[in-house]
């Protein structure tokens, strides 16, 4: 009888733990908000306006899209490269946009979206300095973020450099701007996000070769296909209706200080 009784309880708490886990969908629904983790000093991916206090960016144009399709309001919560995977598993944000490559190596412990930006790394110098490319940083300071694939990337490409990490690119700038790193490395749009922010952009210059490709997905907790369906199923119409453009030209067009050309496509399926 005790072992029946103790039986039914398990069966209990297994089902119940089933049930509180539904899915994504369900529990975004419920709560009435998408809870989105996004960079709050990656210009211009997801950064703190000036005017309004409130973070703004390429990003977060994509999250509010995903939100507006679920129908929920959007809530904003702040990753650093370190944080977001983390966070994610946690459960403690919804989904992450947040500059993040789609690597295999991280597939391990969480899913993506298809690709919605299409990136590679860069360096970012001192104009006039004498750094071109990676070649010329053997026995140099190198900055960038921690946990991002740029500490790698550039490891890869110039293992005689001493990477020097920090929480947020800001602070590898200010490295560099203080002589105490010799480069920042990073994707060539966050570079130009510091570079074209900075008050005297000329005296810095993006140079080098693409050292890696830096294609970004949408960081999805791992095994819920229905809620990324529904991502995928956003990005696409964003595509097909042009909407995609529309946010993209916002953030990077020619008219902002981020301009980069869109030469890529999403990789769209028919409905
Ligand atoms: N896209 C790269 C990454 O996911 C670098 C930018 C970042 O740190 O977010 O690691």
């Amino acid at each position: 009888m005790k072992r029946l009784v103790l039986l039914a309880v398990a069966l209990c708490v297994v089902l119940t733990g089933t049930m509180a886990h539904a899915g994504k969908i369900e529990d975004i629904k419920a709560r009435g908000a998408l809870v989105c983790g996004v960079k709050d000093s990656t210009v211009p991916f997801g950064f703190i306006d000036e005017q309004t206090k409130q973070i703004v960016g390429f990003d977060i144009d994509i999250c509010k899209a995903v939100a507006d399709k679920l129908g929920v309001k959007l809530e904003l919560k702040t990753v650093t490269s370190a944080t977001r995977i983390p966070m994610l598993t946690q459960g403690s944000v919804d989904m992450v946009a947040a500059t993040m490559t789609h690597k295999f190596e991280r597939d391990d412990v969480i899913d993506f979206s298809i690709t919605y930006f299409m990136d590679g790394q860069k360096l970012l110098v001192k104009k006039g300095g004498g750094v071109k490319s990676a070649a010329d940083l053997k026995g140099k300071k190198v900055a960038t973020a921690k946990g991002s694939t740029s500490e790698k990337n550039i490891k890869a490409a110039q293992p005689d450099a001493t990477v020097v990490s920090f929480d947020e690119y800001p602070q590898a700038f200010l490295a560099l701007k203080q002589g105490k790193a010799e480069a920042v490395t990073t994707d060539s749009t966050i570079l130009l996000g510091l570079r074209n922010s900075d008050p005297e952009p000329d005296k810095w210059e993006i140079v080098g070769d693409y050292i890696s490709p830096e294609p970004y997905g949408l960081g999805l907790a791992e095994n819920d296909s229905k809620f990324r369906d529904l991502v995928n199923r956003t990005l696409v119409d964003l595509w097909n209706t042009g909407e995609y453009v529309k946010i993209y030209d916002k953030w990077f067009g020619k008219d902002t200080k981020y301009y980069l050309p869109l030469t890529w496509k999403m990789e769209t399926w028919p409905y």
